[in-house]
């Protein structure tokens, strides 16, 4: 394990970027709450490089001649999508769990404020702003998401990853 993630896991967690071949990796790390951003499919590998290390993050990448690049890499040796957190989290050791409450966006990392449902009005459909429960806000794209949003597939597989995840540590 690269020296670093042990400081780095008190608090909010390591800062995160996945590089163009991990966008679902990204994705997911997000519903576990992960500062994670992604670098996109144009971005060159030394931007990509550069950009990590402007912004603080651990770069995550399927690339092995990236990963051997700088200091704050992980070559991440999974191809299927479950098996990449299973990966990752494991060798982060967060603590997990199958809940989306402590969610970024995402579509766009933002962070996630909870909102009124006077606040969010305009923004959901309206049988949604009468039976949902709560509402929460992304403050980078504004988009608004409720329980729900996601459905229940999502979170089932959140916990089959934790699952695995607590077995293997
Ligand atoms: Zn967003």
């Amino acid at each position: 394990m690269a020296p670093g993630f042990k400081e780095e896991r008190q608090g909010p967690g390591p800062r995160l970027l996945c590089d163009a071949m991990l966008g679902s990796l990204c994705r997911w790390l997000r519903f576990f709450g992960l500062d994670c951003e992604y670098a996109g499919v144009e971005a060159a590998d030394a931007e990509v490089g550069a950009r990590a290390e402007a912004e603080g993050r651990w770069l995550l990448t399927a690339d092995r001649e990236l990963a051997g690049r700088g200091p704050r890499t992980m070559l991440v040796r999974s191809v299927e999508l479950e098996d990449q957190l299973v990966e990752v989290l494991g060798r982060l050791r967060l603590e997990v769990r199958a809940d989306l409450n402590g969610s970024r966006c995402s579509e766009c990392n933002g962070s996630l404020v909870e909102q009124d449902r006077d606040q969010v009005g305009d923004d959901v459909p309206s049988y949604v702003l009468k039976t949902a429960e709560r509402f929460t806000r992304c403050e980078r794209c504004q988009r608004v998401f409720w329980p729900g949003t996601h459905g229940k597939k999502i979170l089932a597989r959140m916990q089959r990853v934790v699952d695995r995840v607590n077995v293997e540590r």
